[in-house]
């Protein structure tokens, strides 16, 4: 299926935006949501028009389910939906299992596990021929955390990430021959603001020497993997796990 209106969830800043901008110079029209940060949402929407392309902005937390619903419909406004790129997610602060509270595991997998199922519902009630859609591809990003498990760090998101790679294999399964692709890109430890945001600002320079490329992935190259699961080029992959971390 050529380039059509692509979803990205999380499409304002790091993987998400790198995203946005090579979907737009791969001739994609973008709807992106974000959560808080308005301005860096429209600098991402001012260059998928630089690129020639329509582009939309909606706030919506992903684990709100109305807010949802009005991300998807915003796209709709750019023509039929063909891309998702369920791509917002959360981590937390450095915590052991045993420091838990109930409150951040719920948030952690509200965000990354309900948000990244209810982004799919609706990209399959609208792409799949058994609702009378034209067929369509959607990315799921997880993390190379639901391999790892990142013990002492943040088990609850790598679980959270788990629950994702699980939900690419059975939903690739079971949209398969409704002209649905479903895939999963895991990236390693790529340099975006995530890591500050779970108050470990440091996290790129401390773990980058231990990955056996010795660096941490770019936004760029974590998208260029995005783009050809979601293209026809990888036509005949689905429920594919692609892992883009650097031998990590
Ligand atoms: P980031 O730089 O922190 O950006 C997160 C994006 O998601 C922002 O656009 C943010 O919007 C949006 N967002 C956050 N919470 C949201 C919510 N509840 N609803 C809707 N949007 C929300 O993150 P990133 O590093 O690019 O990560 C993107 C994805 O890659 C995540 O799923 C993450 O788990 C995964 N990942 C990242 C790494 C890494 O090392 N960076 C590694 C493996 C996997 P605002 O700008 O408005 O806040």
């Amino acid at each position: 299926m050529p380039p059509g209106v692509l979803l990205v969830t999380g499409g304002s800043r790091g993987i998400g935006a790198a995203t946005a901008r090579a979907a737009a110079a791969a001739g994609w029209s973008v709807a992106l949501t974000y959560r808080d940060d308005e301005a860096a949402a429209a600098a991402v929407v001012a260059d998928v028009e630089a690129a020639g392309r329509p582009g939309l902005a909606v706030r919506a937390d992903v684990a709100e389910e109305d807010d949802v619903l009005a991300a998807f419909a915003a796209a709709e406004t750019l023509g039929p939906l063909t891309g998702l790129v369920a791509n917002a997610g959360i981590v937390a602060p450095r915590a052991r299992v045993d420091e838990l509270t109930a409150e951040r595991v719920r948030r952690v997998l509200a965000v990354n596990v309900l948000g990244a199922v209810l982004c799919c519902r609706e990209a399959v009630r609208r792409m799949s021929t058994r609702h009378g859609g034209t067929g369509g591809s959607i990315v799921l990003v997880s993390s190379a955390a639901s391999r790892l498990g990142s013990p002492g760090e943040y088990v609850d998101y790598a679980a959270s990430k788990g629950a994702v790679d699980t939900l690419g294999t059975g939903l690739a399964r079971e949209v398969a021959g409704e002209g649905v692709r479903v895939n999963v890109v895991r990236p390693g430890i790529v340099e975006t603001d995530i890591h500050a945001s779970g108050g470990q600002p440091d996290r790129v320079a401390r773990i980058a020497p231990s990955v056996p490329m010795g660096r941490a992935g770019r936004p760029g190259e974590v998208a260029a993997a995005v783009l050809w699961l979601l293209g026809e080029e990888s036509g005949y992959c689905t429920g594919s796990l692609l892992d883009v971390a650097g031998g990590r």
